[in-house]
């Protein structure tokens, strides 16, 4: 069965096959667009344009459809998205700063962290 990721803001879908489908802006207002890979740990992403992401860059991200910035509301340098699995909608909350490896997944009180970068924070506390 595919993946679907819904925006968390107008519930609409936003993956095709394997790719989420996101606009980006950096710190000087740029804009592009961001292909996500929908497997959890896959940080195989694609550009539109090279110079618009670099390496530690914090990016807002947004959703396609309705414009809406997707950061998360509990901590600000994580943006988040849903994931359906199984019928269940997840939480999945990433890391904005380009080039970091860190996601969880939030379902109830249990989370899966994928990512080298996410180890750090194993503590639910940390969510709540
Ligand atoms: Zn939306």
């Amino acid at each position: 069965m595919k993946d679907r990721y819904l925006c968390p803001n107008c519930k609409k879908i936003i993956n095709i096959d394997e790719d989420i489908i996101l606009t980006g802006k950096n710190n000087k207002g740029e804009k592009g667009l961001i292909l996500l890979h929908t497997e959890l740990g896959n940080y195989s992403s694609k550009i539109s344009d090279d110079c618009f992401c670099k390496e530690g860059e914090m990016i807002e991200l947004f959703c396609p459809l309705c414009t809406e910035s997707l950061n998360y509301e509990f901590k600000i340098s994580y943006a988040n998205l849903i994931k359906v699995e199984a019928g269940k909608q997840k939480n999945i909350i990433f890391s904005r700063k380009y080039g970091e490896k860190r996601t969880f997944k939030v379902e109830g009180k249990k989370i899966t962290t994928y990512g080298e970068h996410a180890l750090k924070y194993t503590d639910p506390e940390w969510f709540l």
